[in-house]
């Protein structure tokens, strides 16, 4: 066997392996409450503080609609913090 070949075989099983780490991984552009793009200005390249979440505030009632696996891991949209602070004015 060349030693190309071993390489490539080595590739694969890596290529295998990275796959079988992380199945359900969390797409940090996708808000993990509703699934929807959560537009982080972070992401897209922004300044930093520039984020439209710099400027809100998160209640503690936002972050316990998270699935555990998934806090801290992707942004929150907007639309869904604006839900979460009109339910809570009622
Ligand atoms: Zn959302």
């Amino acid at each position: 066997m060349s030693d190309t070949e071993e390489a490539n075989k080595v590739e694969r099983r890596n290529e295998r392996m990275r796959k079988d780490a992380k199945p359900s991984a969390v797409d940090p552009a996708l808000c993990p409450i509703c699934g929807k793009d959560n537009r982080c200005g972070n992401l897209k390249g922004m300044p930093q503080g520039t984020c439209w979440c710099f400027s809100t505030t998160f209640s503690e009632e936002i972050f316990n609609l998270i699935p555990d696996d998934r806090r801290g891991l992707a942004c929150i949209c907007q639309a869904c913090v604006e839900e979460s602070r009109e339910k809570q004015k009622r």
